[in-house]
């Protein structure tokens, strides 16, 4: 497809649902609730909504529900849809695909797409070494592959992780993730050999820098695992469930130091950082970190599952042949979609849609923060954003008045997410085919919900 010069490259499709907020019945409406009662007798209680609202279309930065309701999407189906939902490339590549063939399987009859996404993640990642990638279709299955990679490498078992992490729901991943409620409780028990560690956590450390905070994980992980029994650090660059928390400038270059000083494989979990979210292609290119295997998943392709493990060739050809893989990953769907997201970020220079995102909110929130004390702090590096909120008087997270905020922003068609250990954080997490004027609109509705909760 051809797509004519326009002055707001990520600007969506013809086709896209029109571009504004637009409410026709209350949230949710009947067709929803309808659904809702439908899911509620069909669907595991297990699986949750954060909106009780059932998505019919979506394009540039809205989600049209099954009743008509046009929403304000600040969330991407967590950070997934970057490129946009249904973006123009992504649809034309996978419905080639899909006509052409739809499965064969990578390890019994291989397809060029899957070798394309490597070659391409290859050369996107940080780091000018040789590298290799293997695919995956979750983001969990690429942390245990990323895991069971450097273990393969090093000969030895332990794991080191950080208090807030979130590296999924998988045996391993619960493991290695923090949070208990809802993510590990009455799952266990859970896998062996993970140690947790402290994270760099500006907003509460009291004044801590980026390598003292290092130097503390680092002599907890030596007296307590000894970096002769580790295998690999794994790390969030910014942290996305536990509360997007930006380590301190300096707490990842000195870890990844360490590591190199210990033969520890350092794994970055770029799952929710990657793929121009943070306003650079990788989170890990803020402070130029190279790490030794990265994990990429969620905006890899579009909306389409897939997850990869990218690094060093001599870390990823460790294993042995056979030992990595499984039916779909790298699902041909999957890889053409992913091939036209890439294409879309660097063609539509995404990189700087995300810095400009990144200007726009943070002025708004950064002014609201001066007439509301109860946010405590605005953070976030592109269109990765947050606010903590908290106890004005004792500093204590408030995860009522985030749930009040995020559910009145929700019942005026705004979709927006929570996080973080203790609930208290609001996320933002538009698409990169978002307008400004739906990034104003939806503001002002936050605003609102601040003023009324
Ligand atoms: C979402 C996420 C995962 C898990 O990805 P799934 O595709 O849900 O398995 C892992 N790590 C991080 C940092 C994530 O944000």
């Amino acid at each position: 497809m051809t797509l004519t010069a326009d002055p707001t490259p990520s600007a969506p499709a013809a086709g896209a649902p029109a571009q504004e907020r637009r409410l026709v019945t209350e949230l949710p409406g009947p067709r929803s609730r309808a659904l809702m009662e439908r899911k509620s007798a069909a669907v595991a209680a297990g699986v949750g909504t954060t909106m009780p609202v059932f998505a019919e279309r979506a394009g540039g930065g809205i989600v049209v529900d099954v009743d008509g309701n046009h929403l304000i999407d600040l969330g991407s189906g967590i950070a997934v849809t970057t490129v946009g939902n249904a973006a123009p490339r992504v649809v034309e590549a996978v419905q080639a695909q899909v006509a052409a063939f739809t499965h064969t399987c990578f390890m019994v009859t291989p397809y060029a797409g899957y070798v394309e996404v490597a070659e391409a993640l290859n050369r996107l990642t940080p780091g000018g070494h040789e590298k290799r990638t293997a695919l995956f279709n979750s983001g969990a299955e690429a942390v245990e592959n990323a895991v069971k990679i450097a273990r393969a490498h090093t000969g030895r078992q332990g794991v080191v992780v950080f208090d807030h992490a979130y590296h999924g729901r998988t045996n391993l991943t619960m493991a290695m993730t923090a949070k208990s409620m809802p993510y590990k409780h009455g799952f266990g028990p859970f896998a062996s050999e993970v140690y947790r560690a402290p994270l760099s956590y500006p907003f509460r450390d009291g004044g801590l820098d980026g390598a003292e905070a290092a130097r503390r994980a680092i002599t907890q992980i030596e007296a307590q695992v000894g970096a002769a029994n580790l295998a690999c650090v794994v790390i969030e660059p910014i942290q996305g469930e536990g509360g997007f928390i930006v380590p301190a400038e300096g707490f990842l270059p000195t870890l990844l130091a360490w590591c190199r000083a210990n033969d520890v494989v350092f794994v970055a979990d770029e799952v929710q950082t990657g793929f121009a979210r943070t306003g650079a292609m990788f989170a890990c290119e803020h402070e130029d970190v190279v790490p030794d295997l990265i994990v990429t998943a969620k905006g890899i392709a579009g909306g389409l599952p897939l997850s990869a493990v990218t690094g060093r060739a001599e870390i990823m050809d460790a294993a042995h042949v056979g030992g990595l893989g499984g039916t779909y990953g790298g699902n041909p769907l999957a890889c053409a979609a992913a091939l036209a997201a890439i294409e879309t970020i660097e063609a539509d220079g995404l990189v700087a849609r995300a810095r400009e995102v990144h200007a726009l909110v943070t002025a708004r929130l950064g002014e609201l923060r001066q007439r509301d004390a109860r946010i405590g702090e605005v953070r976030g590096r592109g269109a990765m954003l947050a606010v903590e909120l908290v106890d004005p008087a004792s500093g204590e997270p408030d995860a009522a008045l985030a749930k009040a905020v995020a559910g009145a922003a929700h019942r005026q068609g705004v979709v927006v997410l929570t996080c973080g250990t203790f609930g208290n954080v609001l996320r933002l997490l538009p698409p990169l085919s978002i307008s400004d004027a739906l990034l104003h609109d939806a503001l002002d509705v936050l605003e609102a919900a601040f003023a009324a909760s």
